[in-house]
């Protein structure tokens, strides 16, 4: 078996095993040694996540509760600006205390290691296509430039020339 590496994300259940009923809380502090997700939003390297962490005492093992709070960086999926988002999480699994149950997870000597259960999580709680804002109008296609609101048009829809012009004095009284 693995020798046990303790990393931020490592507890020890000494107290806790084969005591069903037991339980206990622990906060985490972490500054994350590792980026979790690869798309254009991810929780980097250095970012600082806070876990609340149950841990309990069940018969088949250790019973993890933990709510993530952390905060993902990257960039709108529209127009690149730079943009952060909170990312929270609760999640619950079981450490099993042998291998051949069919849990995920298992208590390794007498440590969990939270880190796969929380990257999963987070990586799943990740938005796909990111946006600064809902209504961002992205990037102008022939300039390269952020448009404005007033120039958000829809792919495939285009404007009647009729109309045009009381959009325009539409889009003015806006502004
Ligand atoms: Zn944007």
């Amino acid at each position: 078996m693995a020798r046990f590496v303790p990393t931020p994300f490592t507890v020890g259940v000494h107290d806790l095993m084969h005591r069903p009923g037991e339980q206990r809380e622990k906060l985490f502090d972490i500054v994350l040694p590792e980026q979790m997700g690869e798309g254009l939003v991810a929780v980097a390297k250095g970012a600082r996540m806070h876990l609340d962490v149950r841990l309990e005492s069940v018969h088949e093992g250790i019973l993890a509760t933990v709510d993530v709070d952390t905060e993902a960086s990257g960039e709108c999926g529209r127009c690149l600006e730079p943009l952060t988002e909170v990312v929270q999480v609760d999640i619950q699994e079981l450490f099993a205390y042998s291998l051949d149950e069919a849990f995920d997870y298992c208590v390794t000597d007498d440590h969990v290691d939270l880190e796969q259960m929380v990257r999963d999580a987070v990586v799943l709680a990740l938005p796909f296509q990111p946006v600064c804002r809902p209504e961002c109008a992205g990037l102008d296609p022939e300039t390269g430039e952020r448009r404005s609101e007033g120039q958000a048009q829809s792919p495939g829809e285009s404007i009647d020339p009729r109309w045009a012009a009381l959009q325009k004095l539409a889009s003015e009284q806006d502004s």
